[in-house]
């Protein structure tokens, strides 16, 4: 080994290295190039040998090359240079590196270049700027504020959306810590704290998760935003990027959805009270008055031999007038099962004809000041609840007795249409006004004009419109006012033999 002449070594070097050197005579021509640097240019030894220098430069690098060379042979140290060389097929090639100079007396002075190729390197940096533009460009435009902050959570990065929502310039943003702009004043430490534990221990709990929190702009009002951090690592230092959202709005919304829920929990509430209090009340009042039905019919029975007897009128006084108690306790009765769900309906088949005949025929001893007539009775047997329906067709009836004049007819009617049989209730009574078609149908509704001088809670249609939906019937009415009333009602015939019974006047 000791013995191998240091010349080897550098000719060594000279060869085996990915530098390209090449040696030049004060001329500026070439004396050798290292095998690199024709590898590099496509060049033989021989093609480039004593051909000037500049036949190798690009020609807007011949200045820079010239000055640097000038300098060097003025024996000045000089710093690196970057120029590009053209390779023999025509390619550019970028080097960077630096010129030298040998001037020892003993032998001819030459100047010498080591290059490196940095072509490939300076493509990769000026793909990273222009990625770093256009994401720059992107930040900037983004929907949400986005900020970018350095360890010392200086701020680094400021888009359009963070100007906007924070009321700071791009250019009084940058370079300000965070903290002091947007942070309200009783988190600051808190953030500062925070900052340092992550950085010293790599803790960070807020990190890369959403949160909310309060934010303050430069008029120095506080509102609600959503947060996100991530963090990058960029050479060994940590980077913060935001994005910030305001959600003042979604707030608001929120806060009215809960107010709302809340209301709805207490009417809720309210209505379950109200219908337990109904249930009650119905099933209290319907005891004692049972037994003042009772005591009267015992009374009356008691005296109708009697024919002088004074007290007979006010027994029956006190009948009809309990009559109307135990209806309308019925009433609240069955709404209460209604609205607890527990209004069942039990079908059996019924001939609707006959049916319909015992109903009126027994309507006829309550409603003694209107004629009630049939007009149409459809022959068919359906599967109802007749106990309900009868209950409907009573409601209807004492209804048009209600709200008509004395004496005025009722007319009844069945038909068949389609798959449905259709009953129908007639009065020429004063009407209903088109705004009240469907509104009628609804618990306590009652028209405004009549609620003080015709008794009534206004819940014997809405139990109505119960029943026959049970029935998965429809119920409507059709009125002018003035002119009389016409309610009709609905129920499905299942079966097709029923539909073909067809439709029987009476
Ligand atoms: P109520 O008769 O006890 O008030 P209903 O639920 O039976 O309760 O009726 C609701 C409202 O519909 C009545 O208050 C009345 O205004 C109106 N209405 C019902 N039937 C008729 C009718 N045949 N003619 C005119 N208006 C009616």
């Amino acid at each position: 080994m000791d013995n191998i002449k240091p010349d080897l070594f550098f000719r060594d070097l000279f060869e085996q290295t990915g530098d390209l050197i090449h040696i030049l005579n004060m001329e500026g021509q070439i004396i050798t190039a290292n095998p690199s640097w024709l590898f590099h240019l496509g060049y033989s030894n021989e093609e480039v040998k004593l051909l000037p220098i500049y036949d190798f430069i690009k020609t807007e690098h011949h200045e820079l090359y010239r000055n640097n060379r000038k300098e060097v042979t003025k024996g000045y140290q000089v710093e690196e240079i970057e120029f590009e060389m053209i390779a023999k097929d025509g390619h550019s090639i970028l080097v960077k590196g630096q010129i030298s100079m040998l001037d020892n007396k003993k032998d001819l002075p030459y100047t010498r270049a080591v290059l490196r190729d940095i072509t490939a390197q300076k493509k990769i940096e000026q793909q990273n700027e222009v990625a770093k533009q256009r994401l720059s460009k992107f930040l900037r435009h983004a929907p949400d504020a986005v900020i970018v902050i350095n360890e010392k959570q200086i701020i680094e990065e400021w888009n359009l959306k963070a100007e906007l929502l924070f009321g700071y310039a791009y250019s009084e943003a940058l370079g300000m810590p965070l903290s002091e702009l947007i942070i309200p004043h009783r988190y600051r430490e808190a953030h500062v704290q925070g900052m340092g534990r992550f950085i010293s221990t790599g803790i960070g709990p807020v990190l890369n998760k959403t949160i909310e929190i309060s934010a303050l702009n430069k008029s120095g009002h506080e509102f609600p935003v959503s947060l996100s951090i991530s963090n990058v690592k960029i050479e060994d230092k940590w980077t913060f990027v935001a994005f910030i959202a305001d959600i003042t709005e979604r707030k608001e919304l929120e806060a009215l959805a809960n107010q709302k829920e809340t209301e709805l929990m207490q009417s809720q509430l309210l209505d379950e009270q109200k219908t337990n209090f109904l249930t009650i009340a119905s099933h209290e009042l319907k005891t004692p008055l049972t037994a003042i039905k009772g005591y009267t019919q015992l009374a009356y029975n008691l005296t109708k031999n009697d024919q002088d007897s004074i007290i007979l009128p006010f027994l029956a006084k006190i009948d009809e007038q309990t009559n109307k108690l135990s209806h309308l306790i019925a009433e609240l009765m069955d709404l209460s099962k209604i609205e607890t769900g527990k209004l069942s309906i039990h079908k059996q088949p019924v001939e609707f004809d006959k049916f319909l005949q015992e109903t009126i025929e027994s309507l006829r001893q309550g409603v003694k000041h209107h004629p009630i007539v049939i007009t149409a009775s459809a022959k068919v047997t359906l599967a109802i609840d007749a106990a309900r329906i009868e209950q409907v067709v009573n409601n209807l009836v004492n209804n048009a007795e209600k709200y008509s004049e004395k004496e005025s007819a009722i007319e009844i009617s069945s038909y068949i249409k389609e798959h449905f049989l259709i009953v129908q209730v007639r009065d020429k009574g004063i009407g209903l006004a088109k705004e009240n078609f469907e509104t009628i149908f609804d618990r306590f509704f009652r028209v405004k004009e009549i609620t003080n001088h015709v008794n009534g809670f206004g819940i014997g249609l809405f139990i109505c419109s119960e029943i026959i939906k049970q029935h998965d019937g429809h119920i409507w009415v059709q009125s002018e006012l003035g002119e009389g009333s016409t309610f009709s009602f609905s129920l499905p015939i299942l079966n097709e033999n029923e539909v073909a019974a067809g439709n029987n006047k009476v």
